[in-house]
């Protein structure tokens, strides 16, 4: 069967506009059958999501394909609880589907432009007590393998913890079912806390919340916290919103740091007033998870890294980047807020939580252009592989093949099945095959 949708060849280009390639084709099938047909024909064959990745994952083979144009499809079964949807839909429009059937993820990542299949492809994730990445959600997925055949594989097989997350490498994701829990409304409380402080309370926070999330706002010996809970109405809670000035808080970072970019000391200058202006006022609002707590709208592009470690890891490890960000001489100033996020443990193979319950910490350059010199980067990046933490795998990272394989106790075994399942080695991109090749 001739593929109906293929483009010229051209360029891809990522989200942010760091990563680009050339490519010969670009396929986008409409139905599952010519999904198969272009699997078991190509010869080096990589899917793209919305390329939000800020790691090299999405492009670089000679031929690309999105599921854009696929069957718009989407099922939820009330006997199962279970939602079926195709992995070409964006998390918006699946969210939405799934509120409107009473229905919600039991966490969610604060993005939602992004395409199912990205999102679990990656182990993206959310935040909170019990919180885990909508990859530990699966139940099952469809997935089209090297050789064209479509399988579907479900939590009675193993492999099932291997496809959990697995970058585009094990086959096509054409469709998945996640378990849901009831829609549910959070009281949030947002509020600024000293670093002294949620140290020492954030597990009791874990603990006793629904909801936990701290914005850390380096160079100012403070974070930002957001904690909420189920809200069912009965106890009175009174509403307190933000200032307006407030949602210009995007662009005036990105301001602040386009500046500071040649003189990095001024990051901590940038960071106070940034603090006092959007970071110092108590708020507190109810909403859905997706309502209240997930970004609907970014103005600017960004490049990010995140990092995870175990709980019980996490305060030396804190501490000790805290300390390396603020050394004088080593220029090493990080952007305002580093995101930091708590997540029960997971069996995917290459989950980040796989194993324990896992603190994660981003790291963001708001300005795109300057990643490769904005030093905060190397600096979290040795901190954490130092206490043994594992970064996102959508995320920008520099660890090598022998530093990952020692963070992973099934790693080995995803490469032998990466292997079994696509021996010509179709799926992997350069960066890719430097990892898993
Ligand atoms: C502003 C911003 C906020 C973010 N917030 C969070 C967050 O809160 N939590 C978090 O964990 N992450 C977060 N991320 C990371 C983000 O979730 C991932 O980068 C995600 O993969 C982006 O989805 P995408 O559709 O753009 O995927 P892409 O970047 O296009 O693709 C990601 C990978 O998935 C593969 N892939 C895509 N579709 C399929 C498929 N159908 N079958 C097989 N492989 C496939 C691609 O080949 C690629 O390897 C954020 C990123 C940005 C830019």
């Amino acid at each position: 069967m001739k593929p109906q949708a293929s483009f010229k060849a051209s360029t891809w280009k990522s989200w942010n506009g760091l990563k680009e390639y050339s490519y010969s084709v670009f396929h986008a099938p409409t139905s599952s059958a010519e999904l198969q047909t272009i699997v078991a024909q190509s010869d080096s064959l990589r899917v793209v999501g919305t390329g939000r990745s800020s790691a090299d994952i999405c492009g670089g083979c000679a031929e690309l394909l999105s599921l854009h144009l696929m069957p718009d499809f989407y099922r939820y079964d009330p006997v199962s609880r279970t939602v079926h949807v195709g992995a070409g839909m964006m998390l918006s429009e699946l969210i939405q589907r799934m509120e409107r059937d009473g229905r919600s993820f039991g966490a969610l990542p604060d993005i939602d432009c992004i395409t199912v299949g990205g999102a679990v492809s990656t182990g993206t994730h959310g935040t909170g007590r019990g919180a885990q990445s909508l990859s530990d959600y699966l139940v099952s997925i469809t997935i089209i393998l090297a050789d064209g055949t479509r399988q579907v594989i479900d939590k009675s097989s193993p492999m099932i913890h291997a496809m959990q997350v697995s970058i585009g490498l094990l086959g096509i994701i054409e469709q998945v079912e996640f378990a849901t829990v009831d829609l549910f409304t959070l009281a949030l409380k947002e509020f600024p806390i000293d670093d002294r402080q949620w140290l020492s309370t954030w597990r009791e926070h874990y603990e006793t919340n629904d909801f936990l999330r701290l914005l850390w706002l380096p160079h100012t010996g403070f974070g930002y916290a957001i904690i909420g809970n189920k809200f069912t109405g009965e106890a009175p809670f009174t509403e307190k919103k933000a200032p307006e000035w407030h949602r210009y808080r995007r662009d005036v970072s990105s301001f602040l740091y386009s500046h500071s970019h040649n003189l990095p000391f001024l990051t901590a200058l940038a960071n106070q007033i940034l603090k006092r202006l959007f970071f110092s006022s108590r708020t507190r609002k109810t909403g859905t998870l997706y309502g209240s707590t997930v970004t609907k709208s970014r103005g600017s592009t960004l490049e990010l890294a995140e990092w995870t470690i175990p709980f019980d890891a996490f305060n030396d490890c804190f501490k000790d980047m805290k300390k390396g960000l603020s050394r004088l001489d080593n220029h090493a100033y990080a952007h305002i807020p580093m995101d930091i996020r708590f997540m029960d443990a997971g069996q995917a193979w290459l989950g980040n939580n796989n194993g324990n319950r896992t603190v994660t910490v981003g790291c963001v350059s708001r300005t795109p252009a300057h990643a490769d010199s904005y030093r905060a980067f190397g600096l979290v990046e040795s901190v954490f592989l130092a206490h043994g933490g594992r970064p996102h795998w959508a995320k920008r990272f520099k660890a090598c093949r022998a530093q990952l394989q020692k963070l992973y106790p099934a790693f080995d075994d995803f490469v032998a099945l990466r292997r079994s399942l696509d021996p010509a080695c179709k799926f992997l991109n350069k960066y890719l095959a430097g990892i898993f090749g």
